[in-house]
């Protein structure tokens, strides 16, 4: 591929291209994924800890509250007994105060200098005169830290306040663990679907630019480009269409150059002979009149030949470019007599006899022209390609839903291996003695190009007995008529 056709696209930016595209939505779909899961089971753990804790630090607090409340009030020594007696388990730090606040035993206090407790969730406890209960738990630093504070009620009146925290950094490190580990596991994850991502974008973007690149050569001219084809996703339909695409670009282009060079080299032969003919005349000083009458006789015939083959080429492009001929049912039983007037006189020049057998009903919707064009093309070759004496048998039938139209001779016949070539482009057989019968190649290509225009077919047989057959079958009118009727909403 040339540098030119690769500067034609312009060089896309990192983040307009698709495998970034690809690759960051595949991201950050998954982060999405794995920042919901890093959060929600941490969380989800927290808070059970959080209950139980709360609810075993209450429990605890509430067996202190009510031995202490057994007391009838709240003192140093009393409060120091019921400790003593209590198992305080994993509990960090126990208070008691009296109903004003003032603390009568605290398990860490370091002095015995008398203090009040200047505790928020205690003095909430207190509050009124029933009191409440206040637990908070949270977990900061990797450790869990429970506090829980209860009043202490004697006969429905507030004498004092307990207060429990707990500091509890095992379960802590438990969950800062979990919580580490899936943040590893995320990472590992995200860098696996990274590069997962990455290869999948790459081997879809790389895809793309091998069909980029066989389009770039393709606008080149190089028709024989073709898209390796892998996998069976759209991408494989997408290289499977580009490569019928070109296949059908090939051959078109293929037979366009061949139908070029056949045409050119079918014009120059007749108009090399006039050049010869015109040379020899002009340079010929006091040639006869009669030798001057046959050089001039020939130069017609090599102008007619030059003005059939024009008009054999109009008439194919006309084909080729599928203008829309007016059509109307046609009774091809009407055309074949048509074209048998017209040639009677060539078939009795080779003394060849003619046998029609036509049924009634052979109509088609074509047009009466190049229907009468595809029936004398076929019955003129018959006469052509005949020897003196010959026959042609001709017969139109109906079949079905379908008019079939048989030219028969017994003429010279075509071999086999020439056959399937008949149809082709100035293809012929013999190319003197189709020359001599001012044959052009063109006839049978301009036949099968009507017949399948109309929706018929066109086959070529030997007869067993020597000659040619050749069978056009077309869509009967009424048939194709009906079907519209039908088709239509
Ligand atoms: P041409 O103008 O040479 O007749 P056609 O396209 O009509 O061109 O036919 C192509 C060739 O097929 C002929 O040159 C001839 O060799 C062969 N052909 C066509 N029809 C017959 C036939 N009925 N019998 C024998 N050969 C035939």
């Amino acid at each position: 591929m040339g540098e030119a056709s690769k500067s034609n696209h312009k060089r896309i930016p990192i983040w307009r291209r698709l495998q970034v595209k690809f690759a960051f939505s595949y991201l950050l779909i998954i982060a999405l994924a794995l920042g919901f899961l890093n959060t929600y089971p941490i969380l989800a753990s927290q808070d059970l800890v959080f209950k139980a804790k709360q609810n075993s630090l209450l429990s605890s607090a509430s067996v202190i509250s009510s031995s202490i409340s057994m007391l009838g009030e709240v003192t140093s020594d009393g409060v120091a007994q019921v400790m003593d007696m209590l198992d305080e388990g994993a509990v960090s730090r126990v208070m008691v105060t009296n109903p004003s606040g003032l603390v009568v035993y605290d398990s860490q206090a370091t002095t015995d200098h008398k203090r009040y407790a200047l505790i928020q969730e205690l003095s909430i406890a207190m509050q009124g005169t029933t009191g409440n209960d206040v637990s908070v738990c949270t977990y900061r630093d990797g450790a869990f830290r429970t506090s829980v504070a209860l009043p202490i009620m004697y006969r429905n009146s507030l004498i004092g306040g307990v207060y429990l925290y707990e500091y509890d950094a095992e379960q802590g490190a438990i969950i800062t663990g979990l919580q580490h580990n899936l943040l590893r596991i995320s990472a590992a994850l995200l860098g696996v679907a990274l590069l997962i991502s990455m290869l999948l974008s790459r081997t879809m973007t790389r895809r793309i630019s091998t069909v980029i690149s066989s389009i770039d050569e393709l606008r080149e001219g190089d028709y024989s480009t073709r898209v390796p084809i892998s996998g069976k996703d759209e991408l494989a339909n997408l290289a499977l269409a580009f490569n019928d695409m070109t296949e059908r670009m090939q051959t078109t282009d293929e037979m366009r150059k061949r139908f070029v060079s056949d045409a050119s080299h079918e014009l120059k032969t007749p108009l090399a002979a006039i050049k010869l003919l015109t040379d020899s005349i002009a340079m010929s000083d006091g040639m006869d009149a009669d030798t001057m009458r046959e050089f001039v006789d020939d130069i017609g015939t090599e102008a007619d030949r030059l003005v059939r083959i024009t008009g054999k080429l109009l008439a194919l492009t006309k084909m080729d470019n599928a203008a829309v001929t007016k059509t109307e049912p046609v009774d091809l039983g009407d055309v074949i007599c048509d074209a048998l007037h017209m040639l009677t006189p060539l078939a009795d020049q080779k003394h060849i006899s003619i046998q029609p057998t036509i049924e009634q009903g052979c109509v088609v919707r074509s047009s009466p022209d190049e229907m009468y064009q595809v029936l004398f093309n076929l019955v003129e070759n018959a006469i052509k390609y005949n020897s003196e004496g010959g026959k042609v048998w001709i017969r139109a039938r109906t079949s079905d839903e379908h008019a079939v139209v048989t030219i028969e001779d017994n003429g010279i016949g075509i071999p086999k291996e020439d056959r399937p070539k008949i149809f082709d482009r100035f293809y012929r057989v013999d190319k003197a003695r189709s020359r001599e019968a001012g044959g052009t190649g063109l006839g049978l290509s301009i036949v099968k190009d009507t017949v399948v225009h109309y929706g018929g077919t066109i086959l070529v047989d030997a007869r067993p007995e020597g000659g040619t057959v050749f069978i056009v079958t077309l869509p009967l009118f009424e048939q194709k008529e009906k079907q519209e009727k039908e088709d239509e909403p």
